[in-house]
């Protein structure tokens, strides 16, 4: 697909500052922003910044990315003080409720001492 030419992934937008996303962290492969309809007490998405529409799109040239993705998950959950418990999810084509056709994964924790709900 032609996105760097016609562009219309709200998430190629948002990694490349063209619409706006509390972003707070990022780097030359991905971009960690708040989630805009929070799930969870603490709820990110971490999206890498080159187009990749899902898991169904990896292969061993792309896959590299996912690595950096959790190790950037593991940041967030030090920079937010909830090493304590966090869960990561990709949700992959329709079925799994996937939305935004370009590769994230979502960070979500802070429940705290609350029980959590599965
Ligand atoms: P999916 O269901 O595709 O795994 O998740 C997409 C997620 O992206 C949803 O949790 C949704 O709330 C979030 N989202 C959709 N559009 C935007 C947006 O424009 N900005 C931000 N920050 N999050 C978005
Ligand atoms: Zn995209």
């Amino acid at each position: 697909m032609l996105w760097g030419k016609l562009m219309t992934c709200i998430f190629c937008h948002i990694v490349a500052h063209e619409l706006p996303a509390e972003i707070l962290y990022e780097d030359e492969d991905l971009a960690v922003f708040k989630d805009i309809n929070p799930e969870a007490p603490v709820h990110l998405l971490i999206v890498p910044r080159k187009h990749i529409d899902s898991i169904n799109a990896l292969d061993e040239k792309n896959v590299g990315v996912v690595s950096k993705m959790v190790l950037a998950a593991k940041r967030m959950a030090e920079q937010h003080g909830v090493q304590s418990g966090y869960r990561l999810m990709m949700n992959n084509g329709r079925e799994a409720g996937q939305v935004v056709y370009h590769l994230h994964m979502h960070f979500m924790g802070g429940w705290g001492r609350k029980p959590v709900r599965r």
